[in-house]
């Protein structure tokens, strides 16, 4: 009897190296398309102190209050990043690194973890690519970013997209709004998710995000917080405005937007696709500014701005097709003296960069030539003692199906001739 087989976590997916394919594109695009805007990679580590989370997300926050892979390891309590964030401020501020530029443009890419409900397009175990900046107070940078963003999913051919933009105010427009916002709902108290009456003494803000349908009522009717902006974050908002009219970067002012992290400041956006691959999970990515951030982080006062892309989410919707298919070489060997001579073979071709394959299993020729399909050759190569002894190497064409004895000196140069004529279809 065979043992049973274990399956992965719950809402953690496997991706099979089809798949990664897609992905590699995918990431390969975000890297290109930030590495022309400046910005240069960070990696942090997947767990980080879970406090770091709690004081910059926020309690009161879904993701904190209910979404945190959290566990203590020696007495120190640790949490899988659910977000890339607050760990680049983790590094910026514990490597002073303002000290070595007077402003830092990071890209990072990765996976994080949130212990939400699996659905299409929503995931225990996710994928991001985001950037941050910190030192520029903006907005022509808030501008650029969002214009960047724009310029992405055009490449990323995910369809149409709209994009959201809003601005919180500074922490004096928290303040004053959060005071409106309470008059208003303090009232429709009892007509209040519980979620949400829990939320008028943690965090009111986040009702606004609340997607139960008690609560939509009381959402509809709240006050704008663009009313309640003052006047400097007001400048700053209509100059970001300015500038994407002036780049003809479509976008819609959304005064309800506040989106479930609580370090945003002022700018606040979030990309929103059509395709309906994404049906309800439609959020590409958001992201916002977080002027206090660097400092309520123990670090010094330098403002930032940044956003997070869902990647599973842009492959649903991305109809980019995955890059061209790369032809490969498989070499049957019969007998030992062949293998030999196969592995010197495929290390000379892997040296003029052309994927090889050696079938070391042994066997007919025909039950090796049939791996032929799977790898995806377009040329195999089959030697036995009578091609060594005669100085060559057979070559098979495979879609052609025609064959023909190369002299072993010019195997290589014939393969790679054979390739440069367009295979790769
Ligand atoms: P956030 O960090 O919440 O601002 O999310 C940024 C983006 O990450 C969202 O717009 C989604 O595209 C993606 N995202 C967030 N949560 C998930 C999840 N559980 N599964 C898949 N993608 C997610």
């Amino acid at each position: 009897m065979s043992a049973r087989a274990i399956s992965a976590v719950k809402g953690m997916n496997d991706l099979l190296p089809e798949e990664v394919e897609r992905w590699r594109v995918l990431e390969e695009t975000i890297r290109e398309t930030t590495r022309l805007h400046g910005y240069r990679e960070i990696r942090t580590p997947l767990v980080e102190p879970t406090p770091l989370f709690v004081r910059s997300v926020g309690e009161g926050t879904d993701i904190v209050d209910k979404e945190m892979y959290s566990f203590v390891f020696h007495d120190e309590p640790l949490t899988l990043r659910p977000e890339g964030t607050a760990s680049v401020v983790r590094a910026y501020v514990e490597h002073a690194l303002h000290t070595k530029e007077p402003v830092s443009r990071f890209l990072y890419v990765g996976p994080m973890f949130r212990g939400e409900r699996p659905a299409r397009g929503r995931y225990r175990q996710f994928h991001q690519a985001g950037c941050e900046v910190f030192g520029d107070p903006g907005p022509v940078v808030d501008a650029e970013m969002i214009d960047m963003l724009v310029g992405l999913m055009a490449k990323l051919e995910v369809g149409e997209v709209e994009v959201l933009l809003n601005s919180l105010g500074g922490a004096g427009t928290k303040a004053r709004y959060r005071e409106r916002l309470l008059a208003h709902l303090e009232p429709m108290k009892e007509s209040l998710s519980q979620d949400s009456q829990r939320r008028l003494e943690t965090n009111p803000l986040r009702i606004l995000d609340s997607k139960h349908p008690q609560d939509q009522e009381a959402i509809a009717g709240a006050p704008s917080i663009l009313e309640s902006i003052d006047d400097e974050d007001r400048a700053h908002f209509d100059r970001l405005r300015a500038l994407l009219d002036a780049l003809g970067t479509p976008y819609r002012v959304e005064p309800r937007l506040v989106r479930g992290l609580d370090y945003y400041s002022r700018t606040l956006f979030e990309i929103r696709g059509k395709s309906p691959e994404l049906g309800a999970q439609n959020a590409l990515g958001g992201g916002g500014r977080y002027d206090a951030l660097v400092e309520d982080l123990g670090g010094p006062k330098v403002s930032g701005i940044g956003f997070g892309l869902g990647l599973e989410r842009l492959l649903l919707a991305s109809k980019a097709k995955p890059g061209l298919r790369v032809r490969s070489v498989l070499i049957a060997p019969m007998g030992a003296r062949a293998q030999t001579e196969a592995l010197v073979i495929a290390r000379e071709l892997r040296a003029l960069g052309i994927v090889a394959h050696v079938e070391g299993r042994g066997g007919s020729l025909k039950s090796m030539l049939r791996r032929t399909a799977s790898v995806d050759a377009g040329v195999a190569l089959v030697l036995g003692d009578g091609e060594l002894d005669r100085g060559v190497v057979q070559l098979k064409e495979l879609d052609a199906h025609v064959q023909r004895d190369v002299a072993r000196a010019e195997l290589a140069a014939e393969v790679t001739r054979f390739f440069g004529r367009g295979t790769t279809p």
